[in-house]
């Protein structure tokens, strides 16, 4: 059916004829609205067009209905002569829908109705009209369930109705935003004390409810970090890699290790260390870039000159080792300054209320559990150390 039909790119003059001067009117409009902008932008041309959604017209006209769908509305309203699930059978049968409308309550109401739609925030159409009406001001945390009430997204908020009504305003609607403006049915939230509050919540929310959408915080599990083996009698040589949930345990063992990191893979971690090994002439078979095909064979570094010679016995290892150390200093994992978890105070005076937050060695405590090391986490506690070193009015550390 598509094979000879012409692009976008061919039509869009004559469909941008048909839309000047007119709003947009569609079925579930947000979906369609959004490919036809989407299709302009690709060609390098903006639109932007009222879109009225017949959905929502609909349950203005008919509130006490059941159902809005377009086969609810053809069976309620007795409409036929449509190839329905057919794109020109869909835009016939909403076509009708609006001129029975009119029929039905006169062109005066329905006019009335769409005005007073077309002003009100494009919010999804399937979503209760106070959904966002009744969310609060203050900082939170926001859950999206979707068809079938599984979780789709979670997000943290400064101000929690502010950043959820950002999701479906019109002008920046990301693809992402697009398709949680068409799976979204319900909403669920929770106010917290501060963004501190609010971002440990998410993180917490998001590992217990694994939401579909939430792509860049589940990218964080590649995390992690190097470590050289510091103790007398070690036999690691070369730094080891460890994911963050390895890194808990490493931490606890007997092995004494400096930790360097966090880095965001990897990959990302080879980077870090061949940089040092380049900058510092140390050896790559030494520090595990490379691994020698015998004794005494010269690593890449060595051919070309720049390894000092631990590969071929012209350094120590106990001489290497040394100045691998004092080349890592300065990418060190910090050391947790307390003994044990901490307990933080965060209060919203405002909003009158307050948040206890644990945590340990860099990681947040849910019940008395340890969270998975998240670096924007590490990354807050840091901040807010650096901050309230000895003022917590704000953040205050109420137990150590
Ligand atoms: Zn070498």
């Amino acid at each position: 059916m598509v094979r000879d039909a012409p692009t976008f790119f061919e039509i869009r003059e004559a469909l941008r004829a048909l839309l000047t001067d007119a709003f947009f009117v569609a079925h579930n409009a947000r979906f369609d609205y959004g490919f036809i902008k989407n299709e302009f932008r690709r060609v390098g041309e903006a639109f932007t067009s009222d879109a009225l959604c017949t959905v929502r017209l609909s349950r203005a006209l008919y509130p006490d209905a059941d159902g809005h769908g377009l086969d609810a509305i053809i069976r309620r309203h007795r409409l036929s002569g449509f190839a329905r699930h057919r794109a020109m059978g869909d835009v016939e049968a909403t076509a009708a829908f609006v001129q029975h409308a009119t029929d039905d309550h006169g062109a005066d109401a329905v006019s009335a109705a769409t005005k007073s739609l077309l002003k009100m925030p494009s919010l999804p159409a399937q979503l209760e009209s106070n959904s966002i009406a009744n969310l609060p001001d203050s900082p939170g945390v926001y859950l999206f369930y979707g068809i079938n009430d599984l979780p789709i997204y979670i997000g943290k908020a400064k101000q929690l109705r502010e950043r959820v009504r950002s999701h479906f305003s019109s002008d920046h609607m990301s693809s992402n935003d697009v398709r949680l403006s068409q799976e979204l049915r319900r909403i669920e939230w929770q106010s917290t004390a501060g963004e501190f509050s609010a971002l440990l919540l998410e993180a917490q929310w998001v590992k217990e409810k694994m939401p579909l959408h939430n792509i860049a915080l589940r990218k964080r599990s590649k995390l992690g970090f190097y470590a050289i083996s510091i103790g007398d009698d070690s036999v690691e040589t070369a730094p080891l890699w460890f994911s963050a949930d390895e890194w808990v345990a490493a931490q606890q063992s007997a092995e004494a290790r400096i930790f360097y990191g966090p880095f965001n893979d990897k990959a990302a971690g080879k980077r870090w260390l061949a940089d040092v090994t380049k900058l510092h002439r140390l050896c790559e078979h030494a520090v595990g870039i490379s691994k020698p095909r015998g004794a005494l064979d010269p690593c890449f570094a060595r051919q070309v000159g720049r390894c000092l010679g631990a590969c071929v016995d012209q350094e120590t290892a106990q001489q290497h080792r040394e100045r691998m150390i004092a080349a890592l200093t300065g990418s060190e994992m910090p050391v947790w300054p307390f003994v044990g978890a901490a307990t933080f105070e965060e209060r919203d005076e405002a909003n009158d209320r307050v948040d206890l937050l644990q945590f340990d060695e860099w990681c947040a405590l849910a019940g008395g559990v340890r969270l998975p090391f998240d670096v924007d986490v590490f990354k807050l506690i840091r901040r807010m150390l650096a901050k309230h070193a000895d003022d917590f009015s704000g953040l205050r550390r109420i137990k150590v």
